[in-house]
């Protein structure tokens, strides 16, 4: 017998069909003999839809309030899928986040897990019974709910992994792994059998949506092995898990685009200690995580800088640093939103050199003009029009020989 956390996102549960689809699975890991933890998302559009209702009505909606409204899209999701087991003859039962015991920091719409009690989880699967948890929410010691960030059904999966001790976590999607490149921005995408937890992170926080960065940020901290596959076809999956000495090998193991970008230029600030730190301040202040940030020499005592915000923060980003240039006594600022953040990342690229100069030339064969360029140990980022970035990563992707072998 084998514990199981088995996660389906919101396309795998964004009808009455699809829910029923997944009762179907659970129901055959059931007659195997199988615990079952089953995760599930709210429907596809559903966290989305609320989200803009929010907004309609306040654009400014305070953070609890928020937390309190997404909660409802996993709540349908969970007594749903419930019903849909009820109905194929299993004992399920339904949990929120905090009955099944997901304690998190203080900090609604972002909050972080800080520990697991999976005592109810325990009783219900020793009395024979499978769990279905709602996603992306938890509980902060004084019993409010929070949520996890967007995406943070895979957080809520890759924790009660960890929580319940489970043999295999498998996160279920609309495509059947991780691929080389977004499958539908690259038709030509590879799918990857295994991935080390370093190069998914990477590729999660630079924009490749099939898993949340901070999900696997937990299953790297606590070595939690996953598997993403899909809801509707039986292929094998990606495996996740931790670097291989072989996985060195392959110097780009894929390249991330991403949209969700924007750029901010602060041109002629006072050249002087203290003026970044102050624009900084005012943007950690205002909660805006910058991604890329490039100054240039000063000369005749000004100086330019340039950097990247999510684009929601745009005009969040905006206000702060008008202000705090009017405290700073000069400065203008730009803001440019139709941008993209193009990056490939291996481990490879840690013991191999010419993989800045390979995606230069690729970059120059698309004619994709480089604005600014970042680098790690695995990673070379850069950021070029939003125009024809779609074209610019097939090239990249072909250029790394990613492409897939014709059939
Ligand atoms: P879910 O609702 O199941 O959580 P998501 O929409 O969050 O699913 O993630 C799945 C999507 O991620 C896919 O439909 C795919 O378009 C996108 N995606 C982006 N980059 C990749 C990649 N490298 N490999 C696979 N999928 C990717
Ligand atoms: N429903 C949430 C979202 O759309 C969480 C998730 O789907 O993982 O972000
Ligand atoms: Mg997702």
């Amino acid at each position: 017998m084998a514990r199981i956390v088995k996660k389906f996102g919101g396309t795998s549960v964004g009808d009455i069909e699809r829910i029923k689809n997944v009762a179907r699975l659970v129901k055959k890991e059931c007659d195997l003999g199988n615990e079952v933890v089953v995760v599930v998302s709210a429907r596809s559009g559903v966290t989305n839809e609320l989200i803009s209702r929010a907004k309609a009505i306040n654009p400014d909606p305070e953070d609890r309030e928020m937390d309190m409204l997404l909660v409802a899209g996993e709540q349908e999701t969970i007594a749903l899928t419930a019903m849909a087991l009820h109905a194929e003859g299993i004992d399920a039962f339904s949990m929120t986040g905090a009955m099944a015991g997901i304690r998190t920091d203080p900090y609604h719409t972002r909050a972080r897990i800080v520990s697991m009690d999976c005592e109810e989880i325990e009783k219900h699967l020793m009395e024979g019974r499978v769990v279905i948890v709602a996603g992306f929410q938890g509980v902060n010691d004084r019993g409010q709910i929070t949520t996890l960030g967007r995406g943070g059904s895979d957080l809520s999966a890759v924790a009660l992994a960890k929580g319940v001790n489970a043999d295999l976590c498998q996160i279920f999607t609309d495509v059947d792994g991780v691929y080389t490149a977004d499958p539908r921005v690259v038709p030509n995408a590879r799918k990857i059998p295994e991935i080390s937890y370093e190069e998914m992170l990477e590729l999660a926080s630079l924009g490749t949506k099939v898993m949340q960065a901070r999900s696997v940020e937990f299953a790297n901290n606590h070595n939690v092995t996953f598997e993403v596959r899909s809801s509707f076809n039986d292929n094998p999956g990606t495996i996740v898990k931790q670097e291989a000495s072989s996985m060195e090998d392959v110097v780009v193991r894929g390249v991330a685009l991403d949209r969700n970008q924007s750029k901010i230029t602060i041109s002629n600030i006072p050249d002087r200690p203290g003026s970044a730190a102050k624009i900084f301040q005012g943007l950690t202040d205002s909660n805006v995580v910058v991604d890329m940030i490039v100054q240039n020499i000063g000369r005749n005592g000004v100086a330019n800088i340039t950097f990247t915000v999510p684009r929601d923060d745009s005009s969040r980003s905006l206000q702060s640093v008008n202000k705090v240039l009017e405290e700073l006594g000069g400065g203008e600022v730009e803001l440019v939103e139709n941008i993209a953040k193009l990056s490939v990342v291996g481990v490879g690229m840690r013991s191999h050199s010419g993989v800045a100069t390979a995606l230069f030339a690729a970059l120059s064969e698309a004619k994709a003009n480089i604005q600014l360029i970042s680098t790690s140990e695995i990673k070379i980022s850069v950021v070029i029009d939003e125009e024809g970035a779609g074209e610019a990563t097939r090239i990249v992707h072909t250029a790394f020989g990613l492409d897939k072998e014709e059939d």
